[in-house]
């Protein structure tokens, strides 16, 4: 059986249980070398043969997975959650077109990474009950209509991936697409590894304090990274819902 695994945003312990006992009774495992943390191949036994993702094609992936034993443990580790710019629909594609079966295990995105490391909420009630995620475009295209100011006349909470090397003019399009100028802003590089740097500023600052940042970082913005909000309903003692009475 082939598993599709997220490997969590860095940290060794935040991959899932049920990622880390596959990867204990793994015989292969292809990981994406420039983003996962190599201290989880520590979970796989020593006869465990590993392969660096980086250097190889998709048809070398999919042919290392082909000729392994069906009755193998034989693991695609992807850095975060596979489903976020994981490139997995080719992969999966590529399997079903040759008959073999696989699963996906989920894992903590560098999203949710990030926002624990910022102590953020990005869903606060009355500030925003939506998170659009996106990128800049560079060498892969975004389709038109999502453009970046497009996205941001929203207003809403917004996480960038792949695009902090972009980072002057991404803010440039996030203002000119209706972020005021003064909205709270973060780049937050390696989310949960050792190296782990945060930096915080308004939007229209945010080049200048985080320029120095190129890579393996997500940009955030929004209101939600400052204080205000209301409360939220669900804990408010005078609203009832499924599971409590009001209390007068
Ligand atoms: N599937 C991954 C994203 C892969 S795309 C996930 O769910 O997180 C690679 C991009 O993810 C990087 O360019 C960067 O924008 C972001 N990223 C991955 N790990 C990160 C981390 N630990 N901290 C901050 N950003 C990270």
């Amino acid at each position: 059986m082939i598993y599709f695994i997220g490997a969590g945003p860095g940290a060794a312990d935040l991959i899932t249980v049920r990622g880390m006992r596959l990867l204990q009774k793994a015989a292969l495992v292809i990981y994406t070398g420039s983003l996962v943390n190599p201290e989880l191949l520590d979970y796989c036994t020593p006869d465990c043969k590993k392969l660096n993702s980086a250097s190889m094609t998709l048809e070398e992936v999919i042919g290392a997975l082909r000729e392994r034993g069906r009755d193998e443990i034989l693991v695609r580790l992807h850095t975060g959650d596979p489903s976020l710019y994981g490139a997995i629909r080719e992969q999966m594609d590529a399997l079903d077109l040759m008959g073999l079966d696989y699963e996906i295990v989920p894992g903590v995105s560098s999203m949710n990474a990030a926002a624990a490391v910022l102590k953020a909420e990005l869903t606060p009630p009355s500030v925003s009950q939506t998170v659009i995620i996106s990128r800049m475009a560079g060498r892969t295209a975004v389709p038109e209509k999502e453009n970046i100011p497009a996205l941001a006349s929203h207003g809403a909470s917004m996480v960038l991936f792949l695009s902090a090397g972009m980072l002057e003019k991404l803010c440039e399009e996030l203002i000119s697409g209706g972020y005021a100028p003064d909205t709270p802003a973060a780049v937050v590089y390696k989310a949960t590894w050792p190296d782990e740097e945060i930096v915080r500023a308004a939007l229209a600052d945010l080049p200048g304090k985080a320029g120095h940042i190129r890579k393996t970082a997500l940009i955030l913005v929004g209101n939600f990274l400052n204080g205000g909000y209301e409360r939220s309903r669900l804990y408010d003692p005078t609203f009832t819902h499924g599971f409590r009475e009001a209390k007068t």
